[in-house]
């Protein structure tokens, strides 16, 4: 029998590797964290996300999902409100690196050659690419020259034309878009019964200056956790934003694929 699945923790490693030699797919790897998110989303809202984009992905594309990373580097407080929440729990960077390239280099053992890393928390991002880098500068070493690893953050796959809809007040940017109108519509599209509307804060905009300070200055962070307002979420939105990430990241992941 066949069970129609493109999740590596549902295949049996026989299919895993008849997929790999035969189709030559992608494998998606969603990267997030687990992090206050307001008072109003679920902490796992930053690999949730990417892994409902990269599973609509690979419903496009030849790809293979693998389990997502739930864990992501430290929260900082002018993108995801700081580290200092209950409930947020995270890794260094060197351990967050260090994971992603043992599980890269797990990949390139099984000979797969094209891998995209989907990130959906912001503080991940250098310390991904470090993790890609030390995997690709070690299956070098090993001869291995063919594999190639694109890593993105799902939002910079927003045209402006959306961003008008979404925002018709003007966009705060996308650091302060934290359990904003962003991630709070898209989870109102992608999982609507994991909302708490009731919930969403009225707290203006946080206002932070130019730079960061250690320790926190905990008087310049809302402390509901929320940095931008989240009333203007809506379930329409969350779907425009949604299907513009599936689309775009398809067709370069594609373009990825067929480039020799
Ligand atoms: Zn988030």
């Amino acid at each position: 029998m066949t069970i129609e699945t493109n999740l590596m923790a549902e295949l049996t490693w026989v299919e895993y590797q008849a997929s790999i030699q035969r189709e030559n797919p992608f494998v998606l790897l969603p990267v997030g964290a687990l992090e206050q998110h307001g008072p109003h989303l679920p902490m796992g809202t930053d690999h949730l996300v990417p892994l409902a984009i990269s599973k609509a992905i690979a419903d496009r594309i030849r790809a293979i999902v693998a389990p997502p990373f739930n864990y992501g580097y430290k929260s900082q407080p002018r993108m995801g409100g700081g580290n200092h929440f209950c409930g947020t729990t995270s890794l260094e960077g060197h351990t967050l690196s260090l994971l992603l390239r043992d599980v890269l280099l797990e990949f390139v053992r099984h000979g797969v050659k094209r891998i995209a890393v989907i990130d959906g928390h912001y503080e991940n991002m250098m310390f991904l690419t470090e993790g890609i880098d030390l995997a690709l500068t070690e299956a070098r070493r090993d001869g291995i020259t063919d594999v190639r690893v694109v890593r993105l953050e799902y939002w910079d796959f927003t045209s402006e034309e959306t961003l008008k809809k979404v925002f018709p007040g003007g966009f705060p940017g996308y650091a302060l878009e934290h359990a904003a109108v962003m991630e709070t519509s898209m989870s109102l599209h992608l999982h609507p019964h994991l909302v708490r509307l009731d919930k969403i804060p009225n707290d203006p905009p946080a206002d932070f200056p130019a730079f960061d300070v250690f320790p926190y200055n905990l008087t310049q962070i809302p402390p509901s956790g929320v940095l931008s307002q989240a009333k203007g979420a809506s379930a329409e939105k969350g779907k425009l934003l949604f299907d513009e990430y599936v689309e775009k990241i398809s067709a370069a992941l594609q373009s990825e694929m067929e480039r020799p």
